[in-house]
């Protein structure tokens, strides 16, 4: 398989603080409708490697491409329009604005609104958010105010707010941090369904749960790829065991 086959190719990927090399040549390849999951100590790369695909830091060195259209020279708002969807550690929701109106609020911009179309863009939009909540567990909290909600909710709901803008690849880090184990379970479910269609990357420290979602692990280690394969040879890896599991 070439690399043009990959939604995602990253090739010698090299970013340089001040001479620390926080990623160092890595290379990493994602498939359509795969779900990938990077593991790896404090300090491995690992939401640096989120920066670099999403334009917020940029390389030093090497290539991301996406669906074949080089990255590293797109502002973040180009990779955002190429259809690259990332949520950051802390939800970034509106808290003063219910679940409805954040959904809203993130629905893509640009598709014009105008004359008689009008009636029919807003029963689209509304019909979008409801089927969205639904899909994030929060049909019936659409009126309810963001502050209100549990922290795992407020997750979730991140999660929707970039799903209703159908990303092609979704990168998510540390999603269930701070969740109770049922929300984990239902995190699971929710990532197992949404990458149907798309990419998805996810950056997690719990194993119970990358064990359920993970289709393939990529273990980071001093900004390099330490291992690659499925769960269960990961785990087994005498080399990730020593510098991660093992702790
Ligand atoms: P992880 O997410 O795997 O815990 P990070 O990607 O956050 O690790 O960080 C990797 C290393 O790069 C750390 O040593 C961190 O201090 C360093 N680093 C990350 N971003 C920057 C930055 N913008 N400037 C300088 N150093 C950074
Ligand atoms: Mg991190």
């Amino acid at each position: 398989m070439s690399e043009t086959d990959f939604a995602l190719a990253i090739e010698d990927l090299t970013v340089s603080f001040d001479g620390f090399k926080a990623v160092d040549g890595l290379n990493l390849y994602v498939d359509k409708n795969e779900l990938r999951v990077v593991i790896g100590p404090n300090g491995a790369g690992k939401t640096t490697v989120l920066d670099l695909i999403c334009g917020k830091t940029r390389s030093t060195l090497g290539s991301i491409k996406f669906k074949n259209k080089e990255l590293t020279n797109l502002s973040e708002h180009q990779i955002v329009h190429a259809g690259v969807g990332r949520k950051f550690q802390t939800p970034s929701i509106y808290e003063n604005l219910t679940v409805y109106e954040n959904l809203e609020v993130s629905y893509p911009k640009g598709r014009s609104v105008f004359g008689s179309l009008l009636f029919k863009m807003t029963t689209e939009i509304d019909a979008r958010i409801k089927e969205i909540a639904d899909e994030i567990f929060l049909k019936e909290l659409l009126e309810t105010e963001a502050a209100l909600l549990s922290h795992g909710q407020k997750q979730w709901l991140e999660i929707g707010m970039l799903l209703i803008q159908d990303p092609e690849l979704l990168m998510l880090d540390e999603p269930v941090a701070g969740m109770s184990v049922k929300e984990r379970d239902q995190t699971a479910e929710l990532l197992k369904r949404i990458c149907v269609g798309r990419s998805v990357l996810v950056i997690e420290h719990d194993m119970d749960f990358v064990a359920k979602i993970a289709h393939k692990v990529t273990v980071l280690h001093q900004g390099k790829i330490l291992a690659e394969g499925d769960m269960k040879s990961v785990q087994n890896n005498p080399e990730v065991i020593e510098v991660y599991l093992g702790h």
